[in-house]
């Protein structure tokens, strides 16, 4: 396999005509070539610039001209059958990629996740948006797959690794498209992604690796120099030479056992505030990309005293109800692949510095609870953006996906005044940017988890700080923010245990 860099493409360009160009570039037939990465050049007359694999017969005579040998860095940990039991609590992406990893390199790992597999879990969360009867063990927050199984599954991070191709290579591995590898702001969407993780499940669970469904684990079992040796659950105990903490930022209880046991943790800044909603023939319109031709997406982002910016878009998606716990209420935004809706959503999100709460999941869930309270019911709270510039209150423009229905209310009472006044700049900034963003726009709230409020504080070694034996990871261990970040944290988690492993060997 030879790779092909700096490969300039027209913009249109198809399949047959990408593999004229590459066949002129190296002036011979070739027999199957794989886009590796394609990045936009906007400059002047708009290209791409792809990475290209391409399978030749006549390799080695390229090779001669001095084309380059595709070797890619081999990143699979060496498989050597260990005897040591890796507990994983919660399998959100963390989870998933840290069992993946362990299990791959020879451990023992055992799952438990307090939600439900993937079909049960769906027809709860389908139950629940058309008849509002919340199931707290198995919602959009809890089950296989975490908290990105109803989503849009965007893969976008800023971090730049190794291993984000790695991630990539497994998705695709178990069904996801090969476009996720060079795709800008690639998407699975909630359909694709509820496929691809419950292969990787069957996959694993063929393998030997030991999943425990509906069991949370309830208490940790400590011996008495404060090392975590194995996890009480709501079935059994279960001893562990490592427990990885993957347990998402919406398990309160999780919180309050591992406070009780004495786990370091300390509150960390968030940021809380709404969706917009817009058709999304608006914001087709108004993008200037008309090289994007399905959904158009956005990114704003605003520094005043606080910085206010877009969050998790979802274009052509729908807002959703997201909580996990009853009487209370959570928007977020979910897309499937088609992307096809009709409607535009995105958070719209203000930073709330630590210092502004004593216990942020107390606040968090008061905000949540408040908001059910003027509800009266899982009706998210709503109002026309315009009519919240002007504090005012008129009936919705347009009716809002979310499929519990809305309640008009005004959010002119939902923020401290220092926090509206920064708001409403945000607003007109955005405004200036995509005009009509305020005239054409809904609000529809509250929505406060988009971050953990807590960091799980971890050592060099990826420990807890004053717990040994205890890694944690992801989200709610504030160590990650998204699919592909907590992805990643759970893969360098792995890699630590790993790594401690090593050096035991070493010593011997
Ligand atoms: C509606 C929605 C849409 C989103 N869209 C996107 C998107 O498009 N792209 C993106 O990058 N990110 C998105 N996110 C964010 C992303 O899903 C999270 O950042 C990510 O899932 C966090 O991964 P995690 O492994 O840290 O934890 P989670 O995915 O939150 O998983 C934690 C798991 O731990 C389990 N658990 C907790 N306590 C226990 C216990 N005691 N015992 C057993 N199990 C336990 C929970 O049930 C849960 O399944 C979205 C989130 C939501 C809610």
């Amino acid at each position: 396999m030879l790779i092909l860099n700096d490969l300039k493409v027209p913009i249109d360009a198809d399949d047959d005509q990408l593999r004229q160009i590459i066949e002129k570039k190296l002036k011979t037939r070739i027999r199957t070539f794989m886009i590796r990465k394609k990045s936009l050049d906007a400059r002047k007359e708009p290209h791409y610039v792809c990475s290209v694999l391409v399978d030749v017969k006549n390799e080695e005579r390229l090779i001669r001209r001095g084309y380059k040998r595709y070797l890619p860095e081999q990143l699979d940990p060496p498989y050597q059958e260990r005897k040591e039991t890796c507990i994983i609590i919660g399998y959100g992406p963390s989870g998933i990629f840290s069992a993946c990893r362990l299990h791959f390199a020879g451990y023992k790992v055992i799952a438990f996740e307090k939600g439900k597999r993937i079909d049960e879990r769906a027809r709860d969360v389908e139950t629940f948006f058309k008849t509002g009867i919340l199931d707290p063990q198995s919602n959009v927050q809890f089950g296989e797959g975490g908290a990105g199984t109803f989503s849009d599954a965007k893969l976008t991070t800023r971090i730049k690794d190794k291993y984000i191709d790695y991630i990539l290579d497994l998705f695709i591995r178990f069904g996801a498209s090969e476009k996720i590898r060079y795709e800008n702001h690639a998407h699975i969407g909630t359909d694709e992604i509820r496929k691809i993780i419950a292969r990787i499940t069957d996959h694993l669970i063929k393998e030997g690796v030991e999943f425990h469904f509906s069991e949370p684990v309830i208490d940790l079992i400590m011996n008495d120099r404060h090392e975590a040796i194995g996890v009480k659950t709501s079935k059994g105990r279960y001893d562990a030479d490592h427990i990885l903490l993957g347990i998402g930022h919406s398990a309160q209880e999780t919180y309050e056992m591992l406070k009780r046991q004495g786990v370091h943790m300390e509150k960390k800044d968030i940021a809380l505030g709404f969706r917009v909603e817009h058709p999304q023939s608006f914001i087709d319109a108004r993008q200037t990309n008309a090289l994007v031709k399905e959904a158009n997406e956005y990114f704003l982002r605003y520094k005043g005293e606080k910085g206010v910016y877009s969050f998790c878009m979802c274009p052509g998606g729908i807002v959703i109800p997201a909580m996990s716990d009853e009487s209370s209420i959570v928007t977020n935004g979910m897309s499937y692949a088609a992307r096809d809706s009709g409607y535009a959503n995105s958070a719209i999100l203000i930073q709330v510095f630590k210092e502004e709460f004593e216990d942020g999941l107390e606040y968090l869930r008061s905000i949540e609870r408040n908001a059910y309270d003027f509800s009266g019911s899982y009706r998210a709270l709503a109002q026309n953006i315009k009519d919240f510039m002007n504090n005012e209150l008129y009936p919705l423009q347009f009716d809002s996906t979310y499929p519990l229905g809305t309640v008009l209310y005004d959010f002119n009472r939902f923020f401290q005044p220092a926090d509206l006044q920064i708001l409403k700049d945000a607003f007109l900034d955005f405004d200036r940017k995509i005009p009509g963003f305020i005239e054409k726009g809904i609000m529809i709230g509250p929505e406060t988890r988009s971050s953990s409020p807590i960091r799980i504080n971890r050592d060099e070694t990826c420990q807890s700080v004053n717990t040994k034996n205890i890694y944690p990871m992801g989200e709610g261990a504030g160590y990650g923010g998204g699919i592909m970040s907590c992805a990643l944290d759970g893969i360098r988690i792995a890699n630590a245990i790993l790594w401690k492993h090593e050096q035991i060997q070493q010593k011997r």
